[in-house]
């Protein structure tokens, strides 16, 4: 890092939290199109209007000077990406330095397999892989054309390649739920924890959410009645909330967006694979990097507009499902700012 880097002050918004925490999608673009995620027939961008990779190498650069420590590269999915593995290649100098402490990712594990060990190599300790159910037909339903097995293989390499898998499972009412304890118990006997995730109503999609809406309070409920669940204090920085499930060992953790508001410890800003910084998961509030970027060579312009992101950052998001048929509350879908 160069001394005026080293001397620019760390991310803090209006509200006196810490930004330390950067997640990138890489790409809108997926090889699936799960029912709550995408629409079947979704229009991609054009690549010009995509961040090369340099540009997010240079964008998550800039964030590192600021103070951001953790990095999850997400999509879309990112591994379909051309080239990704460059980017995870030339961000490793960062865990290097120590400026960045955790370079992760989040993946629908398709191409696992192949990227498993490459990841390992440079650096990324930990990943996520999104997983809804282990039936393969409900599999193909839901991801409305991906095969299971490719993604259980995948799983298998990164654990081979000493990788720390963690599953997130988005519970849906009519579609898993019977799901949950089994998954449960297959992740814990692996030693990968769980996470349970609500839906959110992101982006315009065919079905109806909620027809899918299944809050977790009701799932913590049913499960106690067969599992001990300890609540335990261990955070990882995101908004999920953990329990120990004293019969397997393995840590369950809900993501509850809807039932319970985890704005106020906020420590996330989001970038676009278009590079528009998004301060709010639920909310519009936006910056674009990438004119700043385009405009100069130097990162002065970058800069300016990362800390106007701080004077923006909203206090919180308002999500609701009630209504049927109401629109969503905010309309890009979770594959542009990537969940
Ligand atoms: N393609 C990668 C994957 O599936 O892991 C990364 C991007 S995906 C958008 C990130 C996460 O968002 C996944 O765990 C996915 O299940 C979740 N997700 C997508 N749409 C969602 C929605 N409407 N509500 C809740 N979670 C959603
Ligand atoms: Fe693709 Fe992930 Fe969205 Fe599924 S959740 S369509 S895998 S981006």
């Amino acid at each position: 890092m160069d001394i005026i880097s080293a001397l620019r002050p760390q991310l803090v918004d209006t509200f006196g939290r810490t930004v330390n925490y950067l997640r990138i999608s890489v790409t809108d673009r997926c090889d699936f199109r799960c029912v709550y995620c995408m629409a079947e027939n979704m229009t991609f961008l054009p690549k010009k209007d995509l961040l090369t990779l340099e540009e997010l190498d240079r964008v998550s650069s800039a964030f590192i000077s600021r103070g951001v420590k953790k990095l999850r590269i997400t999509g879309g999915e990112p591994l379909v990406r051309k080239n990704i593995m460059s980017l995870f290649w030339s961000l490793s100098r960062h865990l290097e330095t120590g400026a960045l402490e955790e370079l992760t990712l989040t993946t629908n594990g398709s191409q696992l397999a192949k990227y498993a060990k490459e990841l390992s190599t440079y650096g990324v300790k930990r990943i996520n892989v999104s997983l809804d159910t282990l039936d393969p037909t409900t599999f193909t339903r839901l991801t409305r054309w991906g095969k299971l097995d490719p993604v259980l293989a995948g799983i298998d390499a990164a654990q081979e390649a000493g990788l720390h898998v963690k599953i997130n499972m988005v519970a849906l009412r009519e579609d898993n739920a019977h799901e949950i304890e089994p998954m449960l118990r297959w992740a814990h006997s692996r030693g990968m924890d769980l996470t349970l995730i609500e839906t959110m109503p992101l982006g315009e999609i065919e079905g109806d959410r909620t027809d899918q809406y299944l809050p977790l309070s009701q799932v913590r409920e049913r499960l106690s009645k067969t599992l001990t669940l300890t609540p335990l204090a261990y955070k990882t920085g995101g908004p999920a909330r953990y329990v120990r499930v004293e019969e397997t060992g393995g840590k369950l953790g809900f993501i509850t967006p809807l039932t319970h508001n985890f704005c106020e410890s906020c420590n996330r800003v989001r970038l676009t694979c278009t590079g528009t910084l998004f301060l709010c998961l639920g909310q519009d509030h936006a910056i674009d990097l990438r004119e700043p970027m385009r405009h100069s060579e130097a990162d002065d312009t970058v800069h300016a507009a990362i800390d106007e992101g701080m004077r923006i950052k909203p206090k919180g998001h308002d999500f609701v499902i009630e209504r049927r048929g109401a629109t969503p509350a905010v309309a890009r879908h979770m594959s542009t700012t990537g969940g």
